[in-house]
Parts: structure tokens; sequence; C-alpha cells
């Protein structure tokens, strides 16, 4: 019954449904599976694109797909997304009055409406339970699914109900989705929804567009004001941990010339409401809150989330910092630490019993730990999320751009090593260092930990400088944490053979946080500047549009196009219907609905200017050749497969690739792993890459003519060549 949809076909689908060129990490196979009827359960950070992976098989088979939904808020921002793609989508639930939900009804039974949102709440009701029996229902898709787990944070009794509700619409295919759960989280929710032989599809937790960057908090009032100001105009929050401290900063904002709004639940409701909308819809630029907003952000273009205050949790942290760049541009991650608000944090916790307050010690303890390291800070998120990053800088984050000063670790590793190993593995990072540096407390004293050959081999160092280097230790993974014993560490494979046989180790001192600013170099911008490869005169004044037509629709404006959009738009300058509906994220849907205003804008735009529009490259190709290369990077940059890049230039492969190697040979790198991978097996890469590595010249025509590389074709070679180029020369 069920047809496998090919390649192009799935593509082509994306395409003319949501405007996108390519799929997302692993939404296509995540599609696949859905579509074939099996139980599907996706785990995907925030931003990665969940909401796709059940909205484009709904568009793709007969019949409906029921959506199940935690926020009502939510849910009509999602339909209002949906709808401005011309696609039939509605919402149930307990704003909808009589005559809405009779209608609502009619439309389902008669089959125009292809995906319906449902609270559980509503789900719950006997009438609306009857009235879906009658309806052709496709599936069911889960979203927010840690809401079913007791163990997750944001737990919901109504959602353990879900199966049953289910199970009286027939048999039906469900798709779980959500963005945090540990292992047991994962679990608790397959067992409640009776889906254990699921097909799991878990994503990396990498957000690579984020960069991350912690800086002391002093002068800190200062030092945001001039973050900001580098900002001017682009969306941000700003976390804070107090309602006081969120309308301080809120008002320090507005007094010094920023558009800023504060959200608390100390707020009137409609206050609060007003405030949120106002964000939403670019009214005011700047969000200045406790953690409680943001539950239902789903904001595309935040450009910086600040953490005026230290987070209690990295998890927390980590949630938060992801709701900045979902669009997968540009967001900057900016916390302010000081060792003061962690003792503030624990003192909020007095009142608790011991264990909690011992919990929550533990995260205050690995908040500190992240803030103060040395460590690529991606790596260490990752970590913390069981997930390992490896290579050696990230290039994103402040530790990989302005490294520490690094010396040799191997004989502090060892030592600390040792200390665990001569403990028998029964010990955490108190007493560890206890050891390593003679101290001799009630422990060392019980279990005469005096008498070993490590105790006491340490002294000379603080205890700062031996919490640095265990830290390290398990990051590079020469330690675990005991999984039973909380807070016990052991050694892994790796630290044991490496105690068989040390070797050097590069480690790097932890931030001094005390120190003061100038020292620090804080005062300085430090986040990358990013080169803007498209017209930013034009882009401003469609954005500009697109707030008066989002104001005109009474819609938020990235429901009209998001960023992304309007940045290819202002690239390529399309000025027909096809050429915008090209753009990534656009589609014929949205061009009929919206395109009209922005095509005459384009257009007006480049006569003015003289600008040579994208259909007119297409024939005279070499008039504009940046033109086309800064789409080729972008698209490159995109992952859009070459043969697409070259047909919708109209260039032949081989002319797309002289226009790559010219890119590449004037300095710019280009990662194609992710076509090379596809058209070449790593053996074949391998091989040509050693050639090119001991090969005297970049020449094509001796690499070809070098009787050892018969076996290659041209069109190999110079995909190779240019991943060579890019990872050597450049
Ligand atoms: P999540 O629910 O996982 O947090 P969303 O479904 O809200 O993420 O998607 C985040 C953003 O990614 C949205 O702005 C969406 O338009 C965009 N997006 C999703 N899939 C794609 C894709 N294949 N290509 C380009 N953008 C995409
Ligand atoms: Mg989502
Ligand atoms: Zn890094």
């Amino acid at each position: 019954m069920i047809v496998a949809e090919d390649k192009d076909t799935l593509r082509t689908q994306l395409k003319e449904f949501f405007g996108y060129t390519s799929f997302r990490g692993n939404q296509e196979t995540v599609i696949r599976n859905i579509l074939s009827g099996r139980n599907t359960f996706v785990i995907m950070p925030t931003g990665a694109g969940k909401s796709l992976c059940y909205q484009l098989p709904a568009m793709i088979r007969d019949g409906l797909a029921i959506v199940i939904s935690p926020l009502i808020a939510l849910m009509k921002n999602q339909v209002d997304q949906l709808n401005a793609y011309g696609i039939h989508a509605r919402f149930l639930n307990s704003t909808l009055s009589k005559g809405e939900i009779t209608r609502l009804k009619k439309d389902c039974v008669t089959g125009s409406v292809k995906l319906l949102y449902v609270a559980p709440e509503s789900l719950n009701k006997e009438d609306n339970i009857s009235f879906l029996q009658k309806v052709k229902i496709n599936f069911v898709a889960i979203d927010e699914a840690h809401c079913i787990s007791e163990w997750g944070h944001d737990f919901r009794p109504e959602y353990r109900k879900i199966k049953t509700m289910i199970a009286q619409l027939g048999d039906l295919p469900v798709i779980a989705l959500t963005a945090t759960a540990t292992p047991k989280v994962q679990l608790d929710i397959q067992k409640n929804l009776q889906m254990e032989e699921a097909d799991v599809f878990i994503s990396s937790f990498n957000r690579k567009n984020l960069y991350y960057e912690v800086r002391p908090k002093k002068e800190t009032k200062k030092q945001l004001i001039r973050f900001l100001k580098e900002r001017k105009g682009k969306s941000g929050i700003i976390y804070c941990l107090s309602r006081k401290k969120v309308e301080e900063i809120a008002q320090l904002l507005n007094v010094n010339g920023f558009s800023a709004a504060p959200y608390h639940a100390g707020l009137e409701p409609d206050v609060r409401i007003k405030n949120q909308d106002d964000f939403l819809n670019e009214e005011v630029d700047i969000i200045v809150a406790t953690i409680a907003f943001g539950m239902g952000i789903d904001k595309p273009d935040v450009r910086f989330v600040v953490h005026y205050d230290v987070p209690k949790s990295l998890e927390g942290y980590y949630q938060e910092t992801g709701r900045s760049g979902r669009d997968g541009l540009e967001g900057i991650c900016l916390m302010f630490y000081s060792h003061n608000d962690l003792n503030k944090l624990e003192k909020f916790n007095k009142d608790k019993t011991v264990q909690e307050r011992e919990n929550a010690r533990v995260l205050l303890q690995e908040m500190e730990f992240y803030a103060e390291s040395p460590v690529c800070r991606r790596r260490q998120l990752l970590h913390y999320f069981g997930e390992e990053f490896t290579l050696p800088n990230c290039g994103s984050c402040d530790n990989c751009v302005h490294p520490r000063e690094r010396y040799d670790g191997m004989d502090s590793v060892k030592t600390v090593l040792e200390a665990a190993r001569q403990t028998n593995e029964r010990f955490g990072l108190n007493h560890l260092i206890n050891v390593i540096r003679g101290t001799e407390d009630e422990y060392v004293k019980s279990y005469g930990h005096f008498d070993l050959p490590v105790y006491g081999t340490g002294g000379d160092e603080e205890q700062d400088f031996w919490k640095s280097v265990v830290r390290q230790a398990l990051i590079y993974q020469y330690l675990e944490k005991d999984i039973e014993n909380i807070g016990v560490l052991k050694l892994t494979e790796k630290g044991k053979k490496f105690l068989v046989k040390p070797h050097p180790i590069e480690l790097a001192r932890d931030h001094d946080f005390t120190t003061s600013i100038e020292d620090e170099e804080v005062s300085s911008e430090r986040a990358p500047a990013q080169a803007k490869s498209y017209d930013e005169k034009l882009f401003e004044m469609l954005k500009t549009l697109r707030k008066q037509v989002a104001r005109h629709k009474n819609l938020p404006p990235y429901v009209i196009f998001q960023d992304p959009s309007l940045e290819e738009m202002a690239t390529t300058y399309p000025t027909t219907k096809e050429d915008l509906a090209a753009v990534n994220g656009v589609g014929m849907g949205k061009v009929n609905k919206f395109g009209k205003e922005f095509l005459e804008l384009i257009q007006k735009y480049t006569e003015d200017n003289d600008i040579e529009t994208a259909t007119e490259v297409v024939v005279k190709s070499s008039v504009n050749k940046s033109k086309i290369k800064i789409f080729i990077i972008q698209q490159i940059d995109r992952k859009v497969d070459l043969e697409e890049i070259a047909e919708s230039k109209s260039l032949t492969f081989e002319d797309l690739l002289t226009e790559i190697e010219n890119i590449c040979y004037s300095g710019t790198k280009l990662n194609l792993d992710y076509y090379i991978d596809e058209v070449l097996d790593e053996n074949k890469q391998n091989q040509i890459f050693d050639y090119f590595l001991n090969s005297e010249t970049d020449s094509l025509e001796e690499a070809m003519s070098d009787s050892g590389n018969s076996d290659y074709s041209e069109e190999e070679m110079r995909l190779m060549r240019i991943k060579f180029l890019s990872e050597y020369a450049n």
C-alpha cells in the first residue's frame, strides 16, 4: 500500500510545499520512516527542524495528520506559518467557539484539512474523538514528547493519556519528537506510548552557528551596552535571575536608546502578552526576561542570547542559548560570570531537602567548571550531553578563537590518574585533590590515604589548578563519571593505557575570573565579525517591507519570509515569480500570497541601481561573475548538490567546477565534503588526497597523466583538488 518516494520526488515536494532546496540532518530519513508506516521517535536539538518531519509527510499523504502539542499559544503560531505557505492547517483547542468547531469538523470530514493541531485536553473529549473516528487519519505526531515523562523538565499529566486516546482512533503510526531526552526520559516516553520497537533517530546536539562566550561579570552594564551597540536593531534575549533585575536592565536599555521590554511572571498577564507579541512582531528588539520566558518562543531570528546572571544548570543554559539562531544564521551566546552568583544561587536552595540541595550543588559545580574552563565550550557542552566533539578547534567559541596559553600536562594528568587508581576508583574530585595536595581531612585519615605513594606529591600547586586538571582529564576521556555513584571518578581504558605509557598532553590554565577586566581583554569585541556577502541596503529595505506587510496581515514578520530568504533575495535579485519561488524557504505558495510587493521592490531597486537581475545573469553569465560566485558560496554553505547549483545557474558541471576552483584560488575555503562523500568512497578520496599531498604541483594535466592515477576521472581529481586546496592552501 505504501509507495516509497524516491529521492527526487521527496525533494521536489519539499521545494513545492516549503520552498526549501534540501533536507537538514536526519529530516529525510525520518520522513521516509514515518511515510512507510513505522513508529518513529525523533530527538533533535531546538531549531534543527523537527516540525518539517511531520509537516511534509502530512502534505504528501491523502487525509489528515494529527499533531499533539502542549502549548496553545504556539499552536496558533505554527498554524499561521503553515497557512502562509498556502497549507491548510488548523487547530482544535479550548479557545475556539462552538461555531468555529462545527466549521472545523466539516472541513476535516470533507478532507481539505491536512494538519490538525490538538491540545491533549481537547483530544480527551468524547465529542472530538467520535468525530475524528469519521476522518481518514494518516498518522499522529506528538511534539514536545518529553512532556510525557515525569523525569523530564516539563511534565504534563494529560500527556500520559495520549496513547489511550490515539488507540480509539485506530491503529495509527506515531511520530514522537523532542529536543531534550536523557536516556531515562527516552525510555519512559517509549514505554508510555507503547512504542519500544519504534525507530529512534537521535541527531547531534551541536549547533554549529552558535558562538559561545563567557566574560567576567565586571562593569557588566558597560560591557552589555557596548555589546548591544554593535547589534543595534537585531533581535535578542537577555536573561536575568530576578524580576527586579529584569526591570532594572530593561529600563537601563531604554534609557540608553535601545528598544527593550521586560518579561517575568510578576507582570500583569496582558502586559506580559503584549511584550511577548511586540518582540515577535519586531516592535521591540530586545526582551529582558527571567528564565520563565521562552517556553513557547519560536522566533527564528534571535541573533543573541545574553545571560546577565549565571544560570542554575548547564541544561537550562543550553536550552536558553538554543533559542538563538534557529534559522541557521548568526547566534551569539554571551554569559557574564561571577563566582559570587553561584554563592547566591546556592543560598536559594537552603530550604530544600538535603538530597535536593546536593543535586542542585552538583549542577552548579558543572556550571562553575564550564565557565572557568579553558576547553572548547562546544566540546564541554556536548560532552555534558554525552556526545563527543573531537575537532581540536571549533572556531566558534571564545576558548577556540582566543586560546589560552598551553602547557604540557603529562605529569599532572599522571598524578591525577594515579590518585584515582591508588584510591581504588571510589572517590570524587575533592578527595582526589586532598590526597594529591596532602591535605589531611577526616576521610584521608579514616581511609589511611596518607600512606599512598601519590599522597602529597602535588602540594606545590593550588587546589584550583588540580580541579582544572581533573576536569580536563574528564573531558579528554582519561577519567569518567561513575553512573551509579554520583561524583565518583573512574579511569577509562584510555586512562589506564596512559598510566602504562604516559605521553605529552596539551592542557591550558583555567580563566581567572578574579583578575581585572583589562587582563582578560574583554573590553574589545571578541566574537568574529562576519563578512556580509549580500546587498545590505536591499536587505534592510526588504526587512522594512516585511514588517509593513506583517503588520498589515497581523502576523509576525518571520511568518512572511525568514531572514535567510531575504538574504538570498538580496544576493540573487529575483524579479520574476519563478525566480522568487526558487529562493530557499519561499516556494510558489508564498510567492502567490506575499510575493508581489517584494518583486516590485526588488525590480525598482535593481533599476535604480543598475543591477543585473538573476534572470539576466543566467542569459549573460559572464557579466556578473562576482554575484554568481557569492551565490555558489552560499549554496555550498547550505550543502546544496552541485548538480543542482549548476542547473539553477544554467552552467555545465565543468563550468561550475571552474567557478569553484577560481573561488578557491582566490583564497576562500569551501567545504565540499557533503558532496564528495556521496560520490567518492573514502578509499579513493584518501588516495587522491595523498597524491596531491605528495605531488610537486597541483597541475591537473600532470595528475591525469601520472599513470598511478588512471583509476580516477578528471572530475574526481578536480573535486579532490578543491578539497585539498581548501584544507591546505587557504
Ligand atoms: P524545532 O521544532 O526542531 O526547534 P523548527 O521545526 O521550528 O525547529 O525549525 C527551525 C527552523 O528551521 C525554522 O525556521 C524552519 O523554517 C527551518 N527549517 C526547517 N527545515 C529546514 C530545511 N530543510 N531547510 C531550511 N530551513 C529549514
Ligand atoms: Mg518545535
Ligand atoms: Zn570551541
